[in-house]
């Protein structure tokens, strides 16, 4: 598939101080289509020395420039302008994400529209006073907590969801006031491409945001280990979270870090079935299981397993998978052939482990998918806690299940993980749903429901799932200085040195 005709995917270089250039030091980069391995486009990269002129047109833009001081209403205007241009390329971005990730249309629709929802989020919020005056006791002091943008930030995306990614970056970064240098994923940098692109014509001034496109070991390390940067803040693997952060710790460079999650999905007993079902397919093998907070681990009440089992293997068996342009493709392919590999070594590991093969554990069998990065849904039944597949986040359409008897089982079971990025609880009974969402330790937990989330509410891990928070007021929060300001009105002689 050659998409490089659209006007919004032509590679037009790095973005720099408000120009569109050629790297120095950097190269290029063929990006694949995962549906079928074709070239879709060749994109610049960055090298070192284009991340450090990109750093240092951020470090000018904020210590000379007028963006940290520009009035709110107006950052708050410019971001509903990016959302305007948003909304208007809202289909030639979802054909741009579907083509880079493998995502279905119907997914990457959804995607587009989450990420205009934040941006007219942030334009919102930002509008809203949160200084604070505090009362010292003594009335010739005004005293106030403000806060200020936190200066050079950079922001560093996954693949999975790239553009969706960094949106919950770049608006409240630019919200906040701060200046920044973005970082793709080299497997999908297209739409934060294009997504510069729209913020270009928005009219964003020079040096408040710089592209720097390229390779985690390259343009991720340039950017971590530069004394110039305020905070990273970046989503992506546990280790790359880790490695990130002691990296950042030689400068005290603040991180915010959102990592990946292994996530529970409880059933009870006297859980509505259907939807129960639905709800465990929909969350273990949307965008085949490429999701951070999928639900991959099935904890079930023995009392239902055999049939609850039974018919979510029938029912993962009839999952459509295929191109995700095809519009009768229900899930796409996994990213790239690399990936698939990793998925494959973990159901390989999951049968040695003795996991019992319920659904695929295989390629389509289709030879028109032969050429793409395709995995069949995959379920493992008669799992345990002590299993690698139980305990590591696969990346893939692969759901294990374990069986409970008790709610404290169910409980213990849900939190028998290092990670906590989210969870979900399937009851008809609203006390023990109450009780059961309040002792799960994961940062988002559905009651009834799976997946979903509002740009209004805070999303983020607890555990080895991350630090810090995106999405709302403390995903603004995450790219402001708090500064404490007392003026004494009536200044007096302190008592403490004179020498009457
Ligand atoms: P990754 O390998 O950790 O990469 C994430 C980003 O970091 C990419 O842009 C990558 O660049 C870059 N990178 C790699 N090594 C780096 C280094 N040494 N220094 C600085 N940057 C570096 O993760 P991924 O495979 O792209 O994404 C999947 C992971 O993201 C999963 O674990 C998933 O759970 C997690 N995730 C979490 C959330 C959340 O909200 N908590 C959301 C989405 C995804 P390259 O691509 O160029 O290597």
């Amino acid at each position: 598939m050659v998409l490089t005709d659209e006007p919004l995917l032509r590679s037009p270089g790095l973005y720099l101080d408000g120009c569109w250039v050629r790297p120095v030091d950097g190269g290029t980069r063929a990006v694949h289509d995962p549906a079928d391995g074709g070239v879709l486009t060749i994109v610049d990269e960055a090298g070192p020395a284009d991340v450090s002129t990109a750093i240092a047109a951020a470090r000018a833009a904020f210590a000379t420039g007028d963006w940290p001081a520009t009035p709110k209403a107006e950052r708050s205007a410019l971001l509903l302008r990016i959302a305007e241009l948003l909304d208007a390329h809202r289909d030639d971005l979802a054909r741009i994400e579907t083509a880079d990730t493998g995502k279905t249309l119907r997914e990457s629709h959804l995607d587009i529209d989450d990420v205009i929802a934040v941006f007219r989020y942030y334009a919102h919020l930002v509008t809203i006073d949160t200084d604070r005056l505090v009362d010292t006791g003594n009335p010739a002091v005004i005293s106030r907590v403000v806060h200020e943008p936190v200066g050079v930030c950079a922001l560093i995306a996954p693949w999975n969801y790239p553009l969706l990614q960094m949106s919950w970056k770049i608006a409240p970064a630019l919200a906040a006031g701060c200046t920044v240098v973005v970082k793709p994923s080299e497997v999908t940098p297209l739409s934060t491409i294009a997504l510069v692109r729209l913020i270009d014509r928005a009219g964003v001034p020079a040096g408040v945001v710089n592209l720097v496109p390229g390779s985690g070991e390259v343009v991720g390390a340039a950017l971590t280990d530069s004394p110039d940067v305020d905070l990273i803040s970046f989503t992506g693997g546990a280790s790359t979270g880790a490695e990130i952060a002691s990296r950042a710790a030689r400068h005290v460079t603040r991180v915010a870090l959102e990592l990946g999650g292994k996530n529970p999905h409880l059933v009870f007993a006297d859980a509505d079935p259907d939807s129960a079902v639905d709800a465990v397919l929909t969350g273990a093998f949307l965008h085949s299981g490429q999701v951070c907070s999928a639900g991959t681990r099935l904890i079930v009440h023995a009392s239902i397993a055999d049939e609850f089992v039974a018919e979510l293997a029938r029912r993962a068996a009839a999952i459509r998978v295929g191109p995700g342009r095809d519009p009768a493709s229900q899930t796409g392919p996994l990213v790239s052939p690399e990936h698939r590999a990793k998925v494959e070594a973990y159901v390989a590991l999951g049968l040695s482990e003795g996991a019992r093969l319920v659904a695929g554990g295989r390629r389509p069998d289709d030879p028109a998918l032969a050429a793409g990065s395709y995995y069949l849904p995959t379920i493992f039944d008669d799992c345990d806690r002590s299993m690698r597949i139980v305990q590591e986040e696969t990346f893939g359409p692969i759901l294990t299940v374990e069986r409970f008897t008790t709610e404290a089982q169910a409980v213990a079971l849900g939190n028998d993980t290092a990670y906590g990025l989210a969870a979900g609880v399937r009851t008809a009974d609203p006390a023990r749903g109450e009780r059961v969402v309040r002792a799960l330790r994961h940062g988002t937990v559905w009651l009834n429901d799976f997946g979903v989330y509002t740009p209004a509410a805070e999303w983020g891990g607890f555990g080895r799932s991350g630090i810090g928070r995106e999405l709302g007021p403390t995903g603004l929060a995450e790219y402001q200085e708090t500064k404490h300001l007392w003026h004494n009105t009536a200044p007096a002689v302190g008592g403490w040195f004179s020498t009457g």
